[in-house]
């Protein structure tokens, strides 16, 4: 594949430089089109089902039902139970990979946590289980092709963000590009929770990496009237990026940071449809 372009852009008179993951497909774009890759690379033959779990609009589950969608391959997502008002819904990343053939199975709250631990056993061969949000391993390998890409594009600019739910791009990308610094910021918790989440997957956390704190707790997935803002203001630049994680790092970048940037687009743009409607109801 091409590399993702890179584009500048005028955000309060700073430049910035946006690299462009968000153009890969509608579905599959992104950071999850980067923890992916390994999977992508495997062979159709090699896999007959992907077994995943966590949110219902979640686009880690758009994203995979995507890649099975192309590859032929069944995907069975757990989640806990849909609300009526989603279930009805005309848009967004559930109705949207309900279309690609996800087979979805609700759990009950209270047994969720048992049988989600449960999927893990029996399984045959051909049977791939991704863990909630794409947080693993093999994700390092799709960040180090991102990272030769943003090596070899070489614009000048040493500092990188992109905004953390698991964390699991900015460590792997900070992991593969030890002479850049990488921004991030938590979307999905606080500070120490975010770090915690990656040394489940290092030992140690890489020191070209920085965790900007956010201006204020954000609970994950509410609304923000300086979100909303935020989107707008981006979008006045002439890309959109998605309302759940960008506004929070763009926030953090413009008030901690004064030197050229280059961010990450890390996708999410299909759920905004349904985030908008939320807003604006
Ligand atoms: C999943 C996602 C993230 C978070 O990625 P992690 O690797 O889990 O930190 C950030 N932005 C968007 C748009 C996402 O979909």
């Amino acid at each position: 594949m091409k590399p993702t372009p890179i584009d500048k852009i005028i955000i309060d008179g700073r430049t910035f430089y946006v690299k462009r993951d968000d153009l890969v497909d509608p579905h599959l774009s992104g950071n999850k089109f980067r923890k992916l890759h390994k999977l992508l690379q495997t062979p159709k033959e090699n896999l007959n089902k992907i077994i995943s779990y966590g949110g219902t609009q979640s686009n880690a589950m758009l994203a995979i039902a995507k890649m099975c969608y192309l590859k032929k391959w069944e995907f069975i997502y757990y989640t806990k139970p849909l609300s009526t008002s989603q279930r009805q819904q005309q848009v967004g990343n559930y109705f949207e990979a309900i279309k690609l053939g996800m087979k979805h199975i609700e759990i009950d709250n209270e047994l969720y946590k048992d049988e989600i631990a449960n999927i893990r056993f029996n399984l045959d061969a051909k049977t791939y289980i991704v863990d909630q949000g794409g947080a693993v391993k093999e994700a390092e390998e799709g960040l180090e092709v991102l990272a030769n890409e943003i090596r070899e594009q070489n614009i000048g600019v040493k500092s990188l963000a992109t905004p953390s739910g698991t964390g699991t791009t900015a460590l792997f990308l900070a992991k593969s590009l030890p002479e850049y610094r990488i921004y991030t910021t938590p979307c999905v918790g606080d500070v120490e929770y975010l770090k915690a989440q990656m040394l489940s997957l290092v030992d140690e956390l890489p020191k070209n990496l920085v965790i900007l704190k956010p201006k204020k707790k954000y609970h994950f997935a509410k609304l923000y009237p300086n979100f909303l803002d935020i989107y707008n203001k981006v979008l006045d630049a002439k890309i959109e990026f998605d309302l759940l994680y960008a506004p929070g790092m763009w926030e953090a970048l413009l008030e901690h940071t004064k030197e050229e940037v280059l961010y990450i687009h890390s996708g999410g743009v299909t759920g905004n449809k349904s985030m908008l409607a939320r807003y604006f109801k």
